[in-house]
């Protein structure tokens, strides 16, 4: 996996896309199927194949995710069994991590999956470097299906990259980048552009911007609750937001 300069190349192009430019034409992602308590059960990755499979269809179709989230309903079915009761934790938390948000056609698939498992799923939250292609119409309608299916869907931030590239260490984002060799102005810039165009894109109604409340690097005060009612509020509270981590740090 990814950790510990792990496969560089791999989340190299998963923190550089939308960089100076750069856009690869293969998508990265990393799978984390966790715990409710927040612990990694399972994690993999998956990246565009030679014949153009998309990331997320190759995830969708990998026999051992699936197994992984039925695995869920086994440990559920048995638990009932002895204790007659409901075990409200013995759900997954899904996270996905990419370089390029879903296009039209994976978000129809991982809704399809969503909707079929979600007794066994928690959460299921797709935070992503860069969105893809919206320019297309199709692109914007199906981050807004997977929004109004109540997938999570976020731009990434500081947190999200420690919490991915670091799991099982607290982990500075400033040392991460220095671990990458990145300038972490220029990452925050790009996340924070994102979030901004995501925003804009589903609309201000969103509570979950920057909900990192499952994030097990979740530290200090919690100010992301409060919901912004206009895009000028948005940007104070991104900027304040960045601010925030930067002094933690
Ligand atoms: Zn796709």
């Amino acid at each position: 996996m990814a950790e510990g300069g792990e496969d560089v190349p791999f989340v190299r192009a998963l923190l550089d896309t939308g960089i100076d430019g750069y856009k690869p034409k293969f998508t990265n992602l990393i799978v984390f199927i966790k715990n409710t308590d927040g612990t990694v059960i399972w994690k993999d990755k998956y990246q565009t194949s030679e014949s153009h499979v998309h990331a997320e269809i190759q995830m969708l179709n990998d026999k051992v995710f699936k197994d992984e989230i039925e695995k869920v309903k086994d440990d559920k079915t048995k638990k009932t069994e002895k204790t007659k009761t409901t075990d409200k934790t013995e759900k997954v938390d899904i996270i996905l991590t990419l370089n390029y948000s879903p296009c039209s056609e994976c978000a129809d698939k991982l809704i399809e999956f969503y909707e079929v498992k979600k007794s066994l799923i928690r959460k299921f939250t797709i935070r992503f470097s860069r969105l893809y292609r919206i320019n297309i119409q199709a692109n914007i309608d199906g981050l807004k299906d997977l929004n109004s299916a109540g997938i999570t869907l976020k731009a990434m931030t500081e947190k999200s990259w420690c919490d991915v590239l670091m799991p099982e260490e607290s982990s500075s984002f400033e040392k991460v980048m220095k671990l990458y060799d990145l300038d972490p102005v220029m990452i925050r810039k790009r996340d924070l552009d994102t979030r901004k165009t995501l925003q804009e894109l589903l609309g201000k109604d969103q509570s979950d911007s920057s909900d990192e409340s499952d994030s097990s690097h979740e530290s200090g005060p919690s100010h992301e609750s409060e919901s912004s009612d206009s895009d000028a509020q948005l940007l104070v509270s991104d900027m304040e937001k960045l601010k925030f981590e930067s002094d933690s740090d």
